[in-house]
């Protein structure tokens, strides 16, 4: 993902909209690209700062901002793992059939 990009999916990563390839580029880039996280940092300010003003309760957001990364890095492993076991469980499935399939020729 370059800046560029990682800029425009921003409010997506807040919305937590990002898709599981998307979200491991955007996590990747904002870990490597001082600028981006910067970015990142000021439009989660700005968005979870104007609907915090009115509860008067805006001094957190900082460690806010590190936790929700924090989240979004888990959130990322248990779905590249789901997706994983997926994986193997359809690969299961297949050796299944082929089992199966043997030993009905084996059998008949
Ligand atoms: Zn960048």
């Amino acid at each position: 993902m370059t800046c560029k990009e990682v800029e425009k999916v921003i409010p997506l990563f807040l919305a937590d909209d990002l898709d599981t390839d998307d979200l491991r580029e955007f996590l990747v880039h904002i870990d490597e690209c001082e600028e981006c996280e910067e970015e990142l940092t000021i439009q989660f300010l700005v968005l979870e700062g104007l609907s915090r003003l009115e509860a008067g309760n805006v001094f957190d957001l900082k460690n806010e901002l590190d936790f929700r990364m924090g989240e979004a890095e888990h959130a990322l492993w248990r779905r590249e793992n789901m997706q994983r076991f997926l994986y193997l469980l359809e690969g299961l499935v297949g050796l299944a059939g082929v089992v199966l399939i043997v030993l009905l020729f084996v059998l008949l």
